[in-house]
């Protein structure tokens, strides 16, 4: 099986890779296999935005002679904070613009979440999967990681708003844990490897 993943974004991609790496499937980036395609993310969900990208790379993929029995994938995910009614949700990557740096996306939202108590800093990381098979079909999972926003950034792992997701039962932010230690709880982790089971069903 040939597995494209649907994404620009390097730090997913690493993390893709490493969780399917026990799975019999070549995975490659949009980039390697020379497809690409941005479409507007407008869908209202997680679910919603990770099938419109599957679909559109599927389309691109589906002309290419070399690619076009290739399965393709694609994660969309974000940080949903309970006492910001769910912000920056599905807006994760674009919150405060895409230009903006994580360093101070997460001050911001360090920031936000000021006056809230402890047991008010509940948030979850969410990653929806959608797999377009070579005749159509489509295949989708999602799953969340339960955490809750720390009072300052703690880590150098992982990326984007890691720093600030603080896991109770580690006593350590996402960014402080080992790839290996966060892609078996992440969201993405679970996604994935529901998604893995589906595809060799
Ligand atoms: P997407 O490319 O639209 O799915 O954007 C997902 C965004 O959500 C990322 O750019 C990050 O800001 C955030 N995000 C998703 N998963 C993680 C994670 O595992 N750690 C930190 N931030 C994440």
């Amino acid at each position: 099986m040939r597995v494209i993943v649907a994404t620009g974004n390097k730090d997913k991609v690493k993390e893709i890779k490493e969780i399917l790496s026990d799975m019999d499937a070549l995975v490659v980036t949009m980039k390697d296999a020379g497809v690409s395609a941005e479409p507007e993310e407008d869908g209202a969900t997680f679910l919603e935005n990770a099938v419109i990208k599957a679909k559109a790379v599927a389309e691109k993929a589906a002309k290419s002679s070399d690619w076009k029995d290739a399965v393709v994938m694609a994660d969309d995910s974000g940080l949903v904070i309970d006492a910001l009614n769910g912000e920056p949700g599905i807006y994760s990557a674009r919150y405060m613009g895409h230009d903006t740096s994580y360093r101070e996306k997460n001050a911001n939202l360090i920031e936000r979440m000021d006056n809230v108590p402890e047991e008010e800093r509940s948030a979850r990381f969410v990653c929806a999967v959608a797999a377009v098979c070579p005749g159509g079909k489509i295949l989708t999972a999602e799953a969340a990681m339960e955490g809750r926003i720390a009072y300052e950034e703690r880590g150098q792992g992982g990326f984007g708003y890691d720093p600030i997701f603080y896991l109770p039962e580690f006593d350590r932010t996402s960014a402080e844990l080992s790839p290996e230690e966060k892609n078996s709880i992440s969201h993405r982790g679970k996604a994935l490897r529901m998604m893995r089971e589906k595809l060799t069903d």
